[in-house]
């Protein structure tokens, strides 16, 4: 029997994980080691008494006797915090989901990877703030690194049995979220209600902002040069309102190969539980007479800054992905808030990086956690500043 943990259970992806384990048979097919959430203890008890699992792990200490009265009598062992939760991936298991919002993925990630697992990795933050880092704890301890971010399952679809030295470039898409039709100014004056409306995609508060500001496929084309290692010239993105067409990857004979699929996170997320095979996923099918037409069209850097400050993260390297990550989770908390405005967040990023500049280590590979942690709280600090100085 495959054993299973799932970092992050009680969020929109691990929602999806649950949901395909329920359906590919449960506690009877599943043995689940460890359940992790944040707020939300009464769901976390739910799926733990379902899965019959091991540990139900909560982040918060406040929130553990909720936790503990909701599994009384279960046999479910029950922790708080965030090293309990780091701690659950050191218990044995076949593959963890990696479905944490934000860097408090890192750590039970990588920890999971210094086990060997198979980590189906969701968590984007990971590999933006410590791709190297990531990708080289995998490879020292023999781990599996699979992407479910729904581009790069996409990528790594297109890829098996190819030869990547004939990749020429890989086109990730976007749907250009609910702004994209909007002028420069209706965005500037945008609302969070507005933001979070995504046309496509059915997903958490804050990556569905992060869609609209296109912070999220600027954290994926970083992802992307991470994860498989392409040069960021070989990296394009390119907007397609349908969503249908997830990446696209080109080869030195002129061919490109198209991942398509119905936007539902269940087919990467399923994929994943799969692989190395493919099994049977409760996703819509594609009609495509229905859908009738692809289109595409260029991205607009002026109302969407986030893709050019992508742009020389990657150029830069090191630990500037750590710092461009943290000065944006800041800014879309402020945003969040009320704070400041939305165009206001990619100016507090480019702010960001701008004052930590060279002198604090940006372009240096991180080759320990501290230091890809040291470098969010520096840039969690001085984005607070540069918030401060635009109220
Ligand atoms: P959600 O906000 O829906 O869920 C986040 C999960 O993390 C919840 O279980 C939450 O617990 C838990 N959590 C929140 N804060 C902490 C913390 N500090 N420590 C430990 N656990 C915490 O996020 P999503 O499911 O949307 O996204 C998860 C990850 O997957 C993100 O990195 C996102 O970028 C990525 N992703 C998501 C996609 C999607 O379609 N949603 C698509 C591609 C990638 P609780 O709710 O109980 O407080
Ligand atoms: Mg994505």
């Amino acid at each position: 029997m495959r054993s299973l943990s799932i970092f992050g259970a009680t969020g929109s992806i691990g929602e999806s994980t649950f949901d395909l384990v329920m359906r590919q048979g449960g506690p009877a097919a599943f043995r689940t080691v460890a359940l992790t959430g944040g707020r939300n203890v009464t769901r976390l008890a739910e799926m733990a008494r379902a899965l019959q699992a091991e540990l139900a792990v909560t982040a918060h200490d406040d929130c553990l006797p909720a936790l503990r009265a909701a599994l009384l009598g279960s046999g479910v062992e029950v922790a708080a915090g965030a090293q309990a939760i780091t701690e659950a991936a050191d218990r044995p298991a076949d593959w963890a989901m990696s479905a944490i919002v934000g860097a408090a993925g890192l750590a039970p990630g990588m920890r999971a990877l210094r086990h060997g697992r198979t980590l189906a990795l969701a968590n984007k933050e990971s590999l933006v703030t410590a791709g190297p880092l990531l990708m080289a704890t995998a490879r020292a301890h023999g781990a599996t690194i699979l992407p479910v971010d729904s581009e790069h399952s996409a990528v790594f679809q297109a890829l098996i049995g190819e030869d990547i030295a004939c990749v020429e470039r890989v086109i990730i898409t976007a749907s250009g979220g609910p702004f994209r039709d909007w002028t420069l100014e209706q965005v500037r004056n945008c609302t969070v209600a507005q933001a979070m409306a995504h046309p496509n995609w059915s997903m958490g508060q804050r990556i569905s902002i992060d869609s609209a500001s296109m912070f999220n496929k600027a954290l994926e084309l970083i992802e992307t040069r991470e994860f498989f290692g392409f040069a960021p010239e070989q990296i394009e993105t390119v907007v397609h309102p349908q969503s249908i067409i997830h990446a696209m990857v080109g080869f030195c004979d002129g061919a490109v190969m198209a991942h398509l699929g119905p936007p539902d996170m269940r087919h990467a997320i399923g994929f994943a539980l799969n692989w190395p095979g493919r099994g049977e996923v409760p996703v819509a099918r594609l009609d495509l007479a229905q859908i009738a037409k692809l289109s595409f069209q260029a991205p607009d850097e002026q109302r969407f800054p986030a893709l050019r400050l992508a742009r020389e993260v990657m150029a830069a390297g090191g630990l500037s992905g750590a710092a461009f990550n943290a000065a944006k989770e800041i800014a879309l908390d402020r945003f969040i808030d009320g704070s400041i405005g939305f165009l206001d967040m990619a100016a507090v990023v480019e702010e960001t990086l701008a004052r930590i500049s060279a002198r604090n280590g940006l372009g240096n590979s991180p080759t320990a956690l501290e230091e890809v942690l040291a470098m969010d709280h520096l840039a969690r600090h001085t984005a607070g500043d540069a918030v401060r100085a635009r109220l």
